[in-house]
């Protein structure tokens, strides 16, 4: 390790002012390293250079200023419980009042004589006098350095535990200061000169203190070039492991490779119900042409709802059992394992291949033997939830691994399912579909078929969004549906934090319906708390039209195919992400009947609530719903709470910079086949699997 490698390898405790409380803290947010506190960015920016003179404010100005504070307290308003913190500034030219709202505990923050810096829009008071409300505040010992916090553009930071923005700036400085200006740079040379980008150092600096001339506004939008250099290198480094972990994927060799003959396409005919559509059958070539190379296979088959994965997978399956390996299909809930079970089951019936089916309810006992049965090779197909992956799980040649419904599993588990074997053949499918940025950040490493249309005869949902107040309406298109034989949905939202009371809130409306509505109906209830068993009777009932009406929470939401269900009502869909309304509506339309789903919301929307919305109305492609979608929300929440599989970046935003990881892609594709990178890439993987929190495959 060189000298400014050890620098940066520096544990943050280690640094003046960090101490273990504070180290735990930066822990907790993934900050380890003294270089993992510098790339991690500001959150925004403040023009400090120019604090103005309180005499000076105008109405309708956003300022900065300093000052000391004369008075501050605690009022109480009429509204109870309600209070607002009053304080005074003075810097020698006059003196201004500020108005903290709903913010009780400023009380322990502020005292005074405190020297502060306060940021934000000015306004006048009714009074005639000017005010600050809610400003974004600072306060400033004597002892600090005015060159760090003030007279200067300053970085604000995220406030991390008990790390103040304001002790972080501090960090940062002297972390900075520390640092070798010809600091290695991890951007190869020849790459970095022909972008012109600045050297890493230099980056560093300008994007944690930027220069005096620097643009305020560029510098909000992180599209300086010295904070475009380091998203690059983020990217660059990322785009880098995955190319990698490619390359390393390609050098393994399957132990048996699997082939195809007319013997084998027969079986795969008298299995299959229906004729493919022309999607299914491209993407069931590409991965059988995988399956007979002898590198594993990596693949993602995306396809929307409704689309048809299952049977390319079945039939995928079906080839490596005719060749005497075993399969591993794992779902990411018990009713999907279940529901895959049954239908799998149904179509081998009249085949000699022995089937499985293990979640985690699976009882201990008949656990065992189906284990016994799996290591001996008896069964030639396992269908599971996440059980499958356990330890105890040991397969005698598995030869293919299939995973639906791809974003509930992390890369870890994925990773985990692969070492159930030396190397065997892996297919990812995934209903939600995936913008073209995301799947190359979160599936970079894979091949992708995309299966773009949908079985014949199948008629696009109408969708419609009508505040809770017309409900009546809505029931009565609902009786008229089930009058003429369909089934249908109400679905309720569960939230994560609230799953209690929104258990409550999905089982009174339940009885509800079930009483009061639509007594003379038979409703049935279904929710991720029930018991396995009591889950899959309710589900049956449905699936065979025992239960006309099922109220459910979003468990529901992936893969469950009832096709006589032809309405969906979704209570709160305001509460729902595009891509999950998406998901669900996906239930529907998937017979001849024209369907329907109604968004029920409760006024009033917000803007974002309105869009996402409209888009329902207005589109059924899934792609399309993504790409709004994460344009909407980001990345974060794209995949719902759970962010499974989503590397954490520090610089990098999915949505604002799309174009930069589709430029480093680009850059690393190039580099590889240029012949420099060999060497370069050993460094890069290591760094890549530390910094992304992914661990290698294979
Ligand atoms: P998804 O891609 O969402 O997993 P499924 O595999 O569950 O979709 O398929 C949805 C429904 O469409 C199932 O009932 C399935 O039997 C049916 N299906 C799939 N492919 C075809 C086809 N080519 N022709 C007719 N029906 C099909
Ligand atoms: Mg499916």
């Amino acid at each position: 390790m060189n000298a400014a490698d050890e620098v940066l390898a520096t544990p943050l405790q280690f640094l003046k002012g960090v101490g273990p409380r504070r180290a735990a803290d930066f822990e907790r947010v993934g900050l380890l390293t003294l270089e993992d506190l510098l790339t991690r960015f500001p959150i925004r920016y403040e023009d400090r250079s120019r604090l103005q003179s309180i005499a000076s404010l105008k109405p309708g100005q956003t300022a900065a200023m300093a000052g000391r504070l004369l008075s501050c307290g605690l009022r109480s308003t009429r509204r109870p419980g309600f209070k607002i913190f009053d304080a005074v500034v003075d810097d020698g030219t006059s003196s201004i009042r500020i108005s903290w709202l709903n913010q009780a505990f400023l009380r322990d923050v502020f005292a005074p004589g405190q020297h502060v810096v306060l940021f934000g829009a000015v306004e006048m008071r009714g009074s005639g006098g000017l005010q600050l409300t809610n400003p974004q505040y600072e306060i400033l010992d004597d002892e600090d350095g005015e060159t760090i916090h003030t007279g200067r553009i300053v970085p604000v930071y995220e406030k991390t535990g008990s790390v103040t923005p304001k002790m972080q700036r501090r960090l940062v400085f002297d972390a900075l200061q520390r640092l070798p200006p010809d600091l290695p740079d991890q951007l190869p040379d020849g790459v970095r000169l022909r972008l012109r980008l600045p050297s890493r150092y230099a980056a560093l600096l300008a994007t944690h203190f930027p220069p005096a001339d620097a643009p305020i506004d560029a510098l909000n939008r992180f599209a300086t070039p010295a904070q475009h250099r380091l998203i690059f290198e983020e990217a660059f480094l990322f785009q880098a492991g995955v190319a990698a972990r490619k390359q390393a994927l390609a050098t393994e060799h399957k132990s048996i490779v699997p082939h195809v003959d007319d013997r084998i396409r027969e079986s795969a005919r008298r299995v299959l119900p229906f004729k493919l559509t022309a999607g299914q059958r491209s993407a069931l070539k590409e991965i059988v042409d995988d399956l007979q190379r002898p590198q594993p296979m990596n693949r993602l088959l995306q396809g929307d709802v409704g689309a048809g994965k299952t049977i390319v997978a079945l039939l995928a399956a079906l080839v490596a059992m005719e060749n005497g390996l075993q399969v591993a299909f794992m779902a990411p809930t018990e009713i999907l394992a279940e529901q895959h079970f049954l239908n799998i089951s149904r179509l081998l019936q009249d085949s000699r291949f022995r089937l499985a089916l293990l979640t985690g309810s699976t009882p201990a006992a008949a656990r065992r033997a189906t284990l016994a049965e799996i290591q001996a090779g008896s069964i030639h197909l396992v269908v599971g939830t996440h059980a499958l992956v356990e330890g105890d799980v040991g397969f005698k040649e598995l030869g293919l691994v299939v995973i639906d419904e791809q974003h509930r599993f992390g890369v870890l588990q994925r990773a985990s399912l692969r070492t159930k074997a030396s190397h065997p053949d892996v297919l990812v499918m995934t209903a939600t579909p995936i913008p073209r940025t995301l799947a190359l950040t979160l599936y970079g490493d894979l091949d992708v078929s995309v299966i773009r249309d949908l079985p014949p005869g199948r008629t696009p949902t109408k969708t419609t969004a009508k505040p809770e107040s017309r409900r009546d309406e809505v029931y009565a298109f609902v009786r008229a549906q089930l009058d003429a034989g369909r089934q249908a949905y109400v679905i309720y939202p569960l939230v994560e934090e609230s799953e209690k009371v929104d258990l409550k809130a999905a089982t009174a409306m339940f009885d509800h319906l079930a009483q009061d509505v639509f007594p003379q109906y038979r409703l049935g209830l279904l929710h991720g708390r029930m018991k396995a068993d009591a889950k899959d009777r309710v589900m049956k009932a449905f699936t065979s039209g025992e239960i006309q009406m099922l109220v459910s929470t979003t468990v529901v939401e992936v893969g469950v195919d009832v096709p006589n269900a032809s309405v969906m009502i979704v209570e709160h869909a305001e509460r729902f992400g595009l891509s999950q309304l998406h998901q669900l509506r996906g239930r529907v339309g998937r017979d001849r009947h024209q369907s329907y789903c109604v968004l029920l919301y409760q006024a009033p929307l917000s803007d974002e609530g309105r869009e996402r919305l409209r888009a329902m109305s207005e589109t059924t492609d899934g792609f399309e719903i993504a790409e709004r979608d994460l344009s909407l929300r980001g990345p974060g929440d794209f995949f719902g709470t759970r962010q499974a599989g989503l590397p954490t970046f520090r610089s990098i935003d999915l949505v604002r910079d799309r174009s930069v990881l589709e430029e480093a892609k680009q850059e690393v594709d190039a580099w590889l086949t240029s012949g420099a990178a060999d060497s370069a890439l050993a460094v890069m993987r290591a760094n890549w699997a530390q910094r992304f929190g992914l661990i290698e495959v294979g």
